[in-house]
């Protein structure tokens, strides 16, 4: 019965916002699986992306994830929900491109750690020793530009492309997801967040809106409402969760693994004809530079910020990939006539 960092208390809290009809946030706040997903597509098919993402961890639990550690739970259960969000988009047309970001935490107390993994813009904090971490890397446009140092941070705060990710779930029929695995410690406190909340409040803000809580759900709630205060022009997400300094029989544990794992949910693809499939966007095509030129052209040619975005997943990508082509084409024309 040795002390250790184990999974304490835990709290989620979501909202409309104060500009959007609609609520295309999820999240899972189902001890010790945590996650957020922040869903894109037209009418209600964002709704319906994050839902289905976040029903899967919530009905399949660990299950669908159950060999291996913790990380290659979470990356199971992510490609599972991936698998799920695009067999739907195949099938009905009205939800057709819908996608959704999903960032999963998976606490291991008897491991004394905590597996993450991640598709998208919403994001994972660590606040440990009075300091707020990001702990997951952006996939949007001005994440690879901030990364490549393009653009500062600051810039990437107020750019007009800033909504626009590179990965999601739910677009293509494989998803490939960021994992990584980090060392618990008690008094940690980890935060899962949409873009709502970070595009509203500063990491300082985030900071002292955390740290100066009196418990959990009172620091998610007042995360919201600050965001909202600050505008709420999205919809606003926010999971918490703390370690604390205790006993496995204190804590909710992470059931142990299967040696033999069932495969996951073979059906789901079969039921995909060929011509259900909608063609993929392969975003990996695209030069790291053509990306960067077309966002500072078009960060140049539209300098103030669209204050209503709307999440899009490169449909000018595709644009581009167009008149690269039809360029390529004239050339040959020209050497070949
Ligand atoms: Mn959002």
């Amino acid at each position: 019965m040795s002390e250790r960092p184990v999974l304490g208390g835990s709290a989620g809290a979501t909202d409309t916002g104060r500009r959007r009809r609609r609520n295309e946030d999820a999240y899972v706040c189902e001890p010790p699986l945590f996650a957020i997903a922040d869903g894109m597509g037209g009418a209600q098919a964002g709704e319906v992306a994050s839902r289905l993402a976040a029903a899967v961890l919530e009905e399949g639990g660990l299950d669908h994830g159950a060999a291996g550690d913790a990380e290659e739970r979470v990356a199971s259960l992510i490609r599972e929900a991936n698998r799920r969000v695009f067999q739907r988009a195949s099938e009905d047309a009205a939800t057709s491109g819908m996608g959704t970001t999903m960032t999963v935490a998976l606490v291991d107390s008897r491991a004394g750690e905590i597996a993450f993994g991640h598709v998208g813009d919403s994001r994972a904090y660590r606040v440990r020793d009075g300091e707020l971490e990001q702990l997951t890397q952006d996939h949007s446009l001005v994440g690879e530009l901030v990364r490549s140092g393009k653009i500062s941070p600051e810039e990437a705060e107020s750019h007009p492309q800033r909504s626009v990710i590179t990965r999601a779930l739910g677009t293509e029929a494989d998803v490939d997801v960021d994992t990584f695995t980090r060392d618990a410690e008690p008094d940690d406190v980890y935060l899962l967040c949409s873009d709502g909340l970070t595009d509203m409040l500063g990491d300082g803000e985030i900071l002292e809106l955390l740290d100066g809580a009196p418990a959990l759900d009172a620091a998610a709630r007042r995360l919201v409402e600050a965001a909202n205060s600050r505008g709420g022009e999205d919809n606003i997400t926010v999971v918490v969760f703390e370690m604390v300094q205790g006993s496995l029989e204190d804590t909710v544990t992470l059931p142990a693994a299967e040696p033999a794992a069932q495969p996951v949910l073979d059906d789901d693809e079969d039921t995909l004809s060929g011509l259900e499939r909608v063609p993929a966007v392969d975003t990996a095509v695209v030069p790291a530079e053509e990306i960067e030129r077309y966002a500072t052209e078009q960060a140049a040619a539209e300098p103030e910020p669209e204050p209503k975005r709307k999440r899009r997943l490169l449909p000018w990508l595709l644009l581009l990939l167009v008149l690269v082509a039809a360029a390529a084409v004239l050339v040959l024309w020209g050497l070949y006539r």
